[in-house]
């Protein structure tokens, strides 16, 4: 399991795309469960990093797979010499310590994951660990953040309407063009037109839907693409690493999207 755990005094650069500072300032008010949603990439993990130093809250992050289970969130027994000793696991440090828990891609996690966080979510605000028979309220500032990639007909999972329903939603989109640039900018240092061009590029295959990607260029692969350019490595060929091989195995397709980009970049 990949734990992160964040007490960041200066905030991450982090561009808005739309209110959703004011929507997650005002859950976290009202201690209201937000999930981000959105394809990967587009700069959910980013926001809560972002959000979390401005409201002056620790952050503990948990990237949930197929295995992640709620002993990984809650905690386990461990022998240590002669003694059985107790672990709190990220879930329940959150808990106690009224830390932000953001669950990256929860829909991935095991059935007993959402099981366990369901009384967290409502009025009850508290952790029950069976293995201690105890349950733990939780502190005053805790707040409980996931994320979900919405893209379930392409092999993603879905997550019950019964768990939705107990979360605040913000969407997350690739940004506007003139966003977008400003974040390649500021990310990686490269030149106003480079970002702009890198931009249209992206537009056009995240236009050409006959493709069939299972995923389109992210935020991040462009990123990546500035990275590379800003680094010296020639324009076109930072463009097919970063941005087109990524996104499939096909060799047809790769040589249609490197025609492409080639002329614009
Ligand atoms: P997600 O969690 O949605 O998969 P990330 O937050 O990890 O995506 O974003 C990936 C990268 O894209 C970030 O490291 C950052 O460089 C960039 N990024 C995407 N959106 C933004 C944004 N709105 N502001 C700043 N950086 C962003």
């Amino acid at each position: 399991m990949d734990v992160a755990e964040a007490c960041g005094t200066t905030a991450p650069f982090y561009q808005p795309t739309g209110q959703e500072e004011a929507v997650f300032r005002h859950a976290f008010r009202n201690r209201i469960p937000v999930l981000l949603k959105g394809p990967t990439g587009t700069g959910k993990s980013r926001f809560v990093e972002y959000m979390a130093t401005q409201l002056r809250q620790p952050l503990i992050t948990v990237s949930c797979h197929e295995e992640t289970s709620s002993t990984d969130l809650i905690g386990r027994f461990i022998i240590k010499g002669a003694e059985t000793i107790w672990i709190d696991g990220p879930l329940t440090t959150a808990v106690k310590t009224g830390a932000i828990l953001y669950l990256d891609e929860v829909a991935e996690a095991r059935p007993d994951v959402i099981v366990a966080i369901h009384p967290l979510t409502d009025h009850r605000r508290e952790l029950f660990i069976d293995k201690l028979g105890t349950t733990v309220p939780a502190a005053e500032s805790f707040m409980l953040v996931a994320s979900f990639n919405p893209g379930y007909q392409r092999g993603y999972k879905e997550l019950k309407p019964s768990t939705r329903q107990r979360f605040a939603g913000i969407s997350f989109r690739y940004p506007d063009a003139s966003s977008e640039a400003a974040i390649l900018i500021q990310e990686s240092g490269v030149e106003e037109g480079v970002a702009t061009r890198l931009v249209k590029i992206a537009a056009r295959i995240r236009n050409l839907r006959e493709l069939g990607l299972a995923e389109t260029v992210s935020t991040r692969l462009l990123v990546d693409a500035a990275k590379l350019i800003h680094s010296g490595l020639p324009r076109r060929l930072a463009v097919r690493t970063a941005m087109i091989e990524p996104l499939t195995d096909d060799d047809e397709t790769i040589a249609a999207l490197c025609d492409l980009a080639d002329l614009m970049i």
